[in-house]
């Protein structure tokens, strides 16, 4: 699947370089996945670290393209991007998730909170906020069962404005996470002024858990001054039982990786939801 994707980048690359002409056929190749369905969703649980219990999951975007195969978000995404598609795919990508956890709970499951993630073309006044509402409305899910995960860069570049759309946000009642934390420019001291939830600590820092003094002292120091500000700390990409303690040993209260589970389809995620709550 790696080798398809780094055609697929390739191909997709040569467009981006050249004429408008080849711009727009990208654009029409994901408005045609979008109508033809081969755009969709994967769930990774999300473990609470003190308790060992599902707590939450991510939704992961995934494009299975008929000749080129499986197409990561990494490469596609930037693109929808730069194209604007992204509206159209981060619309349908809430749409979508708030109606299969809605579907779950109309099956009877215990389902927790999902989180999708937001571009920063998608972060628009006068439009996110009312998204949002009509996706919550017509889907049928709580609003406390939403969490949109924002990166730093795009909430760091024009601050005001995003502050303002983060407080409609959780006006209505939805969780606002932080993601890639540590990969940007922002300081911890920046995000008092953001109305934030949830603070996800990237996999890069995981990444040399416990090994790396200096991984270990960054996670240490992102958790405690997170948890100072009244954040819960998610980590992500922890693969490893080390890492996992090394984690739980400095306080964080959730984590998110392969050690716990992978990312699942609709499917085998209803069936984690059903057997963890049996
Ligand atoms: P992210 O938000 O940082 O998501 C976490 C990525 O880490 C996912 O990659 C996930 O599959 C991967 N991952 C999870 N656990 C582990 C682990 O233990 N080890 C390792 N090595 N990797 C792990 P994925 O699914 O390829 O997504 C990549 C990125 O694409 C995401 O990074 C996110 O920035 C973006 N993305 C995915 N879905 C969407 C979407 O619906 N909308 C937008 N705007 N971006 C999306
Ligand atoms: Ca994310
Ligand atoms: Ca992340
Ligand atoms: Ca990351």
């Amino acid at each position: 699947a790696k080798d398809m994707g780094k055609n697929a980048y390739q191909f997709f690359a040569q467009d981006m370089n050249s004429t408008n002409t080849q711009q727009f056929s990208v654009q029409a190749a994901l408005r045609f996945a979008l109508e033809r369905e081969q755009l969709y969703l994967m769930f990774q649980p999300q473990m609470n670290l003190a308790t060992g219990q599902l707590c939450g999951m991510e939704c992961l975007i995934r494009w299975q393209h008929p000749e080129m195969g499986a197409i990561s978000p990494v490469e596609f995404i930037p693109i929808a991007e730069e194209t604007g598609m992204i509206l159209q795919i981060g619309h349908w990508v809430l749409q979508r998730a708030c109606q299969v956890a809605q579907g779950w709970r109309e099956q009877g499951l215990q389902v927790p909170k999902i989180a999708v993630n937001l571009s920063v073309r998608q972060f628009k006044p006068g439009i996110l906020v009312e998204q949002v509402a009509t996706v919550l409305a017509e889907t049928g899910l709580p609003p406390y069962l939403l969490e949109l995960e924002v990166t730093e860069s795009l909430i760091m570049r024009r601050i005001n404005e995003a502050v303002e759309i983060m407080n409609d946000l959780k006006a209505m009642g939805v969780s606002l996470a932080i993601d890639d934390f540590g990969t940007g420019y922002s300081s911890l001291s920046q995000l008092k002024y953001l109305p934030l939830d949830i603070l996800k600590i990237d996999r890069s820092f995981v990444e040399g858990l416990p090994a790396s003094s200096d991984d270990t002292a960054i996670a240490q120091s992102i958790v405690a001054m997170a948890k100072k500000l009244g954040l819960s700390v998610v980590a992500e990409g922890v693969e490893t039982l080390e890492q996992m303690q090394t984690l739980r040993d400095a306080g964080c209260d959730m984590m998110q990786g392969y050690y716990y589970a992978k990312p699942l389809s609709e499917i085998e995620m209803g069936q984690f939801i059903e057997r963890v709550s049996a």
